[in-house]
């Protein structure tokens, strides 16, 4: 039957997701001519509401076609569809609905430049030719330019800048695509760049960016305004360059990331699967860790000692227009900040704060209203899993496994998210950084404000860490009260683990495997290494790493041989003797000092932590005493083994206790490992298969004791628990991951991972709002 012959039916179609400021109405606009269809499309509180009319057969394309082929930075959740009586329309219009009540829908997050307006911006025949923020619908700033909702020009820092007629009629013809682009500009309306040195005074240069390009040519250090604030960049390939940058930021050890122009210079510099690459072009444009290529030219200084480089691609045209040079091979673009301080974002704030570390500046004067570092994301066992979410992924919501009260969940103390949820979404702040000090817990009150009134999310509760000692801990107890809020603590690991089982609404309980740095624990001492029966309510503590004091409290954290000190001494081996002091390149005299100050429990906690266990393997492995942040001995240690065959044999680490003793766990007891290790280094067994077999004995150990967790859960009358969520920070290590995938599957289990929250604390607040949510609904 032909179209025109068939009867005309009318549907009323309700699509819900990121469908609000990424051009999906002008493409269902076009998708609707194209289809001979009639009707109208609107903004909705929940997302848009379309209205179509015409033929079955090509309303059945229109359907099709409005889910495959969408605009490349909306996401559809759903799309409910209702039958409704003919109207006879004629033409399809865009209605500019007046929303009430609330907008769910919320900003979207910033997409890089899209192939469209890359094509232009390298186009001497454009009239966008070189203009370093062009954009459209389907890219640009956008969560980081916007001030409050409705997502509008008046509400974005494009506010002060009034369009030219050109830019106008874009903006209002529905067939273009920079229809209701709210920072569309051109060089005649738009923003500019210009230079300034280190002491503020603007350098006259015909063409700031090649000023610029010449100034890292040069080898100098440039601070380089962004979308999520300032960039510290050097030539990449310069040593001496990344050195001083090094020296200026006061950054010893930290990994930094490195830009290149596409897919093909980083293919140069890493080893870029087919996973990877769809990571680093996705519209977010995550910095990824990939496995680095020997002698691919990069400033040795840039990476120390892992081999592992983070690379990204531009994301800004401003940036490909640094890279439109063929000069510039690759870019250190760093977070401009000192240390765990929250990024630059504001051009006198840059000034001050970075005029002793950048030689120059390009500034440019569209004001950045949000702080937002780069993400960073990597292929963790086979799946993309993200390590820090910020630009590009904030403030898309996550999925949340049940009915959700307006809640707020403060996260942890160090890599610190907060989460926001409501009904059946969670969304995450930007990664805040450390939050140890003022300057931190500023930047929190700052997003936590704009994310409130964003997602007009007012918090009926507040959930924290259990660490009395936590910034976040203090200022949530103090919120709730002023509020009249309830309060609740959530115990860290138990929140690691409910992030993986709500991540993948896994129902009923699981046997949970916390794998971190620290964590505060029901007994008061520092966890880190535990096995827990949980779901999203409650959990046991089936087992945990034996116990051992940390010498020095936080100091042990900074020096891994203090760690390697308390293990090898529980292990019953002697500390004061001439060879275990060679292994822990440590004066006699300090180690007897620690050595009393563990025996008279003096600045010593007590802690099962796994990384810290990790740290001591590093210790005496890699003879690496020290470090410079946080996890660098760990990750220097799984460096080392990236060559070696997993199916090495483990060293052994046995299992003390009974299980199924409420109140009693399960004790993983590492002295034999010790001691098989230190046997190992006495016979010359290579770096490398030390510590694989270092790994393998981890993972063969919490293989064990899973089984045992489904021995004991089939005992107490259940079926018998199949399933193992992993998370925690040391899960960002990609063998020991691996090696628990597979060791657990081939004993029957089921196994999960976080991918789209970070294993780490980042994805802590995650976990605290999902238990949460489920207390307060009584479950
Ligand atoms: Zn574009
Ligand atoms: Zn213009």
């Amino acid at each position: 039957m032909s179209e025109a012959t068939q009867k005309r039916i009318r549907r009323n179609v309700h699509v819900c997701g990121v469908v609000q400021g990424v051009g999906f109405r002008p493409f269902v606009y076009r998708l609707a001519y194209e289809c001979g269809l009639s009707g109208q499309i609107g903004n909705d509180t929940e997302g848009v509401t379309i209205e179509i009319e015409g033929a079955g057969s090509a309303i059945e394309v229109f359907l099709e076609r409005l889910r495959s082929q969408a605009p490349p930075i909306a996401r559809i959740d759903s799309v409910r569809i209702e039958e409704v009586a003919p109207i006879d329309s004629v033409g399809f219009s865009i209605v500019h609905s007046q929303v009430l009540g609330r907008v769910s829908t919320g900003i979207p997050a910033d997409a890089a430049t899209c192939c469209d307006c890359l094509r232009e911006l390298l186009d001497p025949g454009d009239r966008r030719f070189r203009y370093p923020f062009l954009n459209c619908t389907n890219c640009g700033p956008r969560f980081t330019i916007t001030r409050r909702i409705p997502y509008d020009r008046p509400q974005t820092s494009m506010a002060a800048f009034p369009m030219c007629a050109r830019c106008q009629a874009e903006y209002d013809d529905p067939l273009n695509r920079r229809f209701h682009a709210q920072p569309n500009a051109c060089w005649e309306c738009g923003p500019r760049v210009w230079l300034t040195s280190a002491d503020g005074n603007e350098i006259s240069a015909d063409d700031p960016i090649t000023a610029c390009i010449e100034n890292l040519l040069g080898g100098r250090i440039m601070a380089i305004k962004g979308i999520g604030g300032f960039h510290l960049s050097v030539d990449a390939t310069n040593d001496a360059a990344v050195a001083r940058l090094r020296r200026r930021k006061h950054r010893n050890g930290k990994p930094l990331a490195v830009m290149v122009r596409d897919l093909d210079a980083a293919r140069a510099l890493c080893e870029i699967g087919v996973e990877e690459a769809v990571l680093l072009e996705t519209p977010a444009r995550p910095i990824v860790v990939a496995r680095a290529r020997e002698g691919n030219g990069i400033a040795r200084g840039a990476v120390p000692d892992i081999p592992w480089l983070g690379v990204f691609l531009p994301y800004a045209p401003l940036q490909h227009l640094l890279f439109a040079d063929t000069r510039v091979r690759a870019l250190v673009m760093t977070s401009a900040n000192l240390s765990e301080e929250p990024i630059a974002i504001d051009n006198d704030e840059a000034r001050s704060r970075l005029g002793e570390i950048a030689d120059a500046f390009l500034m440019h004067d569209r004001e950045i209203l949000q702080r937002c570092d780069d993400s960073v994301a990597g292929i963790v066992d086979g799946a993309p899993q993200l390590m820090r979410r910020a630009r590009g992924f904030v403030p898309l919501g996550i999925a949340l496994p049940l009915d959700t009260p307006a809640l707020l969940a403060v996260g942890g103390h160090l890599k610190s998210v907060f989460t926001l949820a409501r009904g059946r979404v969670a969304y995450q702040s930007q990664h805040l950084g450390d939050l140890e000090n003022v300057t931190g817990l500023d930047f929190f009150k700052e997003s936590l404000t704009h994310l409130m009134r964003t997602f007009e999310i007012e918090p009926t509760a507040v959930a924290h860490d259990m660490h009395p000692g936590y910034l976040s801990t203090t200022w949530a107890k103090q919120w709730a009260a002023e509020c009249g809020l309830p309060l609740i603590a959530v115990q860290h690991h138990h929140a690691h683990v409910a992030s993986c089982i709500a991540e993948h609404a896994i129902d009923g309980k699981v046997i949970g495997l916390a794998l971190d740095g620290t964590g505060y624990g029901t007994d008061g001492r520092v966890w880190g290494g535990e096995v827990l029966i949980a779901d999203q309510r409650s959990f046991e503590r089936f087992a945990h790493l034996a116990y051992v004091p940390m010498p020095g409290g936080d100091a042990a954290v900074r020096e891994p041989w203090r760690m390697a000190l308390a293990h090898l001494q529980a292990a019953g081996i002697d500390v004061d003797s001439a060879p275990v002091l060679e292994v822990l390149g440590a004066a006699q005299h300090d180690v007897r000092l620690l050595v009393r100050m563990m025996e008279r429990s003096v600045n010593s906690p007590h802690t099962s932590s796994m990384g810290r266990f990790f740290d001591a393997a590093a210790a005496v492995i890699l003879k690496r005493g020290k470090v410079d942040y946080e996890a660098q001995a760990a990750i220097e240690l799984e460096g080392t083994a990236i060559d070696e065959p997993d199916d090495i044999s483990g060293y052994e680490i046995t299992l003390a206790g009974e299980s199924g003793t409420p109140g009693q766990p399960l004790q993983l007891e590492p002295s034999p490992l010790w001691k098989e290790m230190l046997e190992d280094l006495r016979n010359g067994v290579s770096r490398a298969r030390m510590s694989a077999r270092f790994h393998s004995g981890v993972a063969q150990a919490l293989v064990r004791v899973t089984c045992a967790a489904r021995g004991a859960s089939i005992l107490g009358g259940a079926d018998g628990l199949s399933k193992v969520a992993l998370s925690g920070g040391v899960l960002h290590n990609h063998r020991l991951s691996r090696l628990l995938r597979t060791g657990l599957e081939a004993e029957g289990f089921q196994v999960f991972q976080n991918r789209r929250v970070s294993p780490g604390d980042g994805g802590l607040s995650y976990g605290q709002a999902v238990i949460t949510a489920t207390m307060l609904a009584g479950r």
